[in-house]
């Protein structure tokens, strides 16, 4: 296959002629529910590129939603998928097992930020991994309750949008949700200016008076939430909800299916504050595009749950195995978590540059490749969604993929493969500064 070449290039305006032919295949095939962010569609990808059917050739700020991040495609990926898929593409583990999925368990009981022994479960989609993270603190325990954080997201499934907070478009007209799901202020220094331990206090109190510790099977946090706005707990904030978990008998799960897998510049996000989890849920990242999720803790735990509890048709699929172990492997050759820190520096440069200039941004944070911007009227401080709208929409019509999110929906967030090139990725979030700065 030649090469991509690492340069935005227009052929044609996007979306150009053969994405409008698609999108009116899309309208009348695709339900309307299922909505995309770019108006034009993807045809092949490496590195910090994708090249879209009309041969535009779009810089990545996405990463497929944090998924590709050793890039789209990646040599030793496509190669281990070619060779698992000629030797075998599914017996499903629990009818015969095979060794990928417990080299993968291995891997993740080596790099998982937890002491001790610690097994593992596969699956196929984050929502899945969370699902199953809390029937497995549920066994263990012997509790029901579970509680989750303002802005949080872990998923679209029942259980898991019954964690999640937002109701549009999340849960809007998907009632009734799943019972014993508990709903308690987080940390979100921006809006609540609060430190780290008055935050956690704030949250223990909330979860001491609403719920009951002898109550509460698991608390799930998202180390830096996702979907809910790239919003950076103040420091010790995790420390301290652990600490109290640890304390009363109660699971600490820690969601990184968006946050792991080198993307926040170490391979876990809960790393960079020392804080460990009872149990961590994995997907996007782990498996350079295929579908793999995973739930890893310590051993006592997982052992809780009896044979036969957990699993699934698909769950560590052999083709999915084989691309996370061929991931990982190019994440440490790479030193994927020295690039990831390396995009931080040069882009919150430029970021915070931007927001000296420009009032509106009012808040630049994240770490790693996982970083954002918050829009916000200057005088109010009230979120600018509609500005964020048009920003993003300009951006993706001058060719740069570009993701939003944010309760308020008024965050632009950076997502970029952690192989792309500085110049690709300084070019990029110009490109995104500049509609802002315009609009
Ligand atoms: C994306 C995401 C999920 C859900 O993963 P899916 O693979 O879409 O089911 C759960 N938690 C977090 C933090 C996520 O970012």
């Amino acid at each position: 296959m030649a090469e991509l070449p690492q340069s935005r290039h227009l052929a044609t305006e996007i979306p150009g002629p053969k994405a409008r032919q698609l999108a009116a295949r899309q309208a009348a095939a695709v339900a309307p529910a299922v909505a995309s962010a770019m108006p034009t569609y993807a045809v092949r990808s490496q590195d910090g590129i994708v090249e879209d059917v009309d041969g535009n050739r779009l810089i990545d700020l996405g990463s497929g939603i944090a998924v590709t991040s050793v890039g789209a495609s990646a040599p030793a990926v496509v190669q281990a998928v070619q060779d698992q898929v000629e030797q075998l593409t599914h017996t499903c583990f629990m009818a015969t097992p095979y060794e990928g999925y417990i080299a993968v368990a291995e891997k993740l009981a080596e790099l998982v930020p937890i002491r001790g022994q610690l097994r593992s479960a596969l699956f196929s989609t984050g929502a899945e991994a969370v699902e199953n993270a809390v029937k497995i603190a549920r066994a263990y325990t012997g509790r029901q309750a579970v509680a989750a954080l303002d802005n949080a997201y872990h998923g679209r499934t029942t259980l898991t949008m019954s964690l999640t907070a937002k109701s549009m478009p999340y849960k809007h007209s998907f009632g009734p949700f799943a019972p014993e799901v508990y709903r308690i202020p987080g940390s979100y220094p921006l809006r609540d200016q609060l430190d780290g331990a008055e935050a956690a206090e704030r949250s223990i109190s909330a979860l001491q008076t609403q719920v009951g510790a002898e109550n509460l099977a698991a608390l799930i946090v998202e180390p830096i939430q996702g979907e809910g706005g790239f919003i950076v707990p103040a420091e010790g904030y995790l420390q301290r909800l652990a600490a109290w978990c640890r304390e009363n008998g109660v699971i600490f799960i820690a969601d990184e299916i968006q946050t792991g897998f080198a993307r926040t510049g170490s391979w876990f996000a809960c790393q960079h504050e020392s804080v460990e989890p009872d149990l961590v849920t994995t997907a996007k990242g782990i498996a350079g595009g295929l579908p793999l999720s995973a739930v890893t803790g310590r051993a006592e735990i997982l052992d809780a749950v009896h044979a036969g509890g957990l699993g699934g048709t698909y769950g560590g699929n052999p083709v999915a195995c084989a691309a996370a172990l061929a991931t990982i492997a190019t994440m440490e050759d790479q030193d994927l978590c020295a690039k990831a820190a390396d995009i931080e520096l040069t882009a919150l440069e430029q970021l915070r540059g931007a927001a000296q200039k420009d009032p509106r941004i009012g808040d630049v944070r994240g770490r790693g490749a996982m970083l954002a911007v918050e829009l916000v009227d200057p005088d109010t401080g009230a979120p600018d969604a509609e500005l964020t709208g048009a920003a993003a929409a300009a951006a993706r019509r001058a060719g740069v993929i570009t993701l939003t999110c944010g309760t308020y929906g008024n965050v632009i967030r950076f997502l970029p493969p952690l192989t792309i090139s500085k110049e690709l990725l300084t070019e990029g979030i110009s490109i995104v500064l500049d509609s802002i700065a315009q609009n």
